[in-house]
């Protein structure tokens, strides 16, 4: 194991050597400054200066990045788009969402379309889309998973009657930081002051400007509340997310966000997750933000139960311990007994953070840089 000497353990406590030898006389330890301590008396020292020195558990590193490892570049196959709608308020955010679900889910499915559970896919020409339900300000700045965007394109609705709002350039700038491509959806086209072309000018502003005028950007026309142009729309995701080349490796074990969390009364605690690597499956052992368990129930966003759940795939579980938040990370682990470890280490964390009245110093920063 690391060790300490009686000055490391000293500078790093920002005292003289000799204080802690007074004090290790004090414990009826005669010890010299270059003396190497052992970890219990490094805490009973620790202890005589209030410096709390976390237990083993906190030892253990409880940073997913630590766990996950590299994909091997023939593991990685296309994956869905994740897309996330913008726009102004009363723009027809939730109405395009609404219209895309009903367009594409089938009368078959109809049970489906009742469920609420904070995502949903739909298949246009083989490929399929993933759509997050969630306001796209939320998604985009809650929702960072290892440094990534969870979002892959956004859908930026302006209302052709109404033009570009507070809200809309909000939005621009949300989609422009997270470097996530747009697609602007001109939305009302029904309407009668419907006015594509001025929408198009004063987005120009922004530098989002139609290809017929030079620019990239993809504008798609359409009217939400008729249905129409939403094809349209799904072809230009599909076209975007072929350029972005989004790819994710089916064969390891699942990692990703939570979309939503909430405690129900007769099944726990459940949590909308959107797999973005590898597949869940039904009895992994899950550490999800700062609590774990077993997956014991997946349902889809079509209701139904599934055994499994791949790569950009929203899908609603139960089972775990406690709820987690919107924005956590999840990482499953083959061991269940190491999901448990850091599960729990990273429980007691936020409590101590939560605590934060004492200084706090873990082994391993005393031992660092040594
Ligand atoms: P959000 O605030 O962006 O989610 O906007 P909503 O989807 O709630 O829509 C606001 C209002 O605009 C509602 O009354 C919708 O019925 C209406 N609306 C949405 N899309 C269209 C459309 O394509 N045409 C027309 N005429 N009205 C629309
Ligand atoms: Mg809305």
């Amino acid at each position: 194991h690391n060790k300490l000497t009686v000055s490391e353990l000293a500078e790093k406590l920002n005292k003289e050597a000799s204080e802690i030898i007074k004090k290790l006389m004090f414990l009826g330890v005669m010890a010299t400054k270059n003396q190497d301590l052992d970890d219990d008396t490094i805490e009973l020292i620790c202890a005589e200066f209030d410096v709390e020195v976390e237990k083993e558990i906190i030892l253990e590193d409880t940073d997913f990045d630590k766990y996950i490892e590299e994909d091997k570049q023939e593991d990685l196959i296309e994956r869905p788009a994740v897309v996330t709608i913008m726009g102004h308020v009363d723009h027809g955010k939730t109405t395009l969402l609404d219209s895309i679900r009903h367009t594409k889910v089938t009368a078959g499915e109809a049970g489906g379309i009742t469920q609420h559970i904070g995502a949903y896919q739909v298949e246009n020409d083989g490929k399929k889309i993933t759509f997050l339900d969630t306001p796209g300000h939320a998604a985009f700045t809650s929702m960072r998973s290892r440094g990534a965007q969870v979002t892959d394109v956004a859908i930026l609705v302006v209302a052709a009657d109404d033009g570009v709002m507070p809200q809309t350039v909000e939005a621009i700038n949300h989609a422009k930081a997270a470097e996530v491509p747009i697609i602007v959806a001109v939305n009302k086209m029904d309407k009668e002051g419907a006015n594509p072309d001025r929408v198009m000018q004063e987005l120009t502003e922004y530098e989002l400007i139609p290809e017929d005028w030079g620019g990239d950007t993809i504008f798609v026309n359409l009217s939400a509340i008729k249905g129409e142009g939403i094809d349209e729309l799904l072809e230009m995701i599909v076209l975007v997310s072929e350029v972005e080349e989004l790819k994710a490796n089916p064969h390891t074990t699942a990692f990703g966000t939570v979309i939503d969390a909430q405690l129900d009364k007769g099944r726990g605690s459940v949590a909308t997750l959107l797999v973005q690597n590898g597949t869940l499956h039904v009895s992994d052992s899950i550490v999800v933000g700062n609590t774990h368990g077993r997956v014991r129930a997946m349902v889809n966003d079509l209701g139904k139960r599934v055994n499994n759940a791949g790569p950009s795939t929203p899908v609603e579980i139960t089972g775990l311990n406690d709820v987690p938040q919107a924005g956590d990370q999840f990482l499953v682990f083959k061991d269940e007994k190491k999901a448990r470890q850091i599960g729990e280490a990273r429980q007691q964390k936020q409590i101590q953070e939560n605590r934060g009245e004492q200084t706090k110093v873990s082994l391993d920063d005393l031992f660092e840089q040594i």
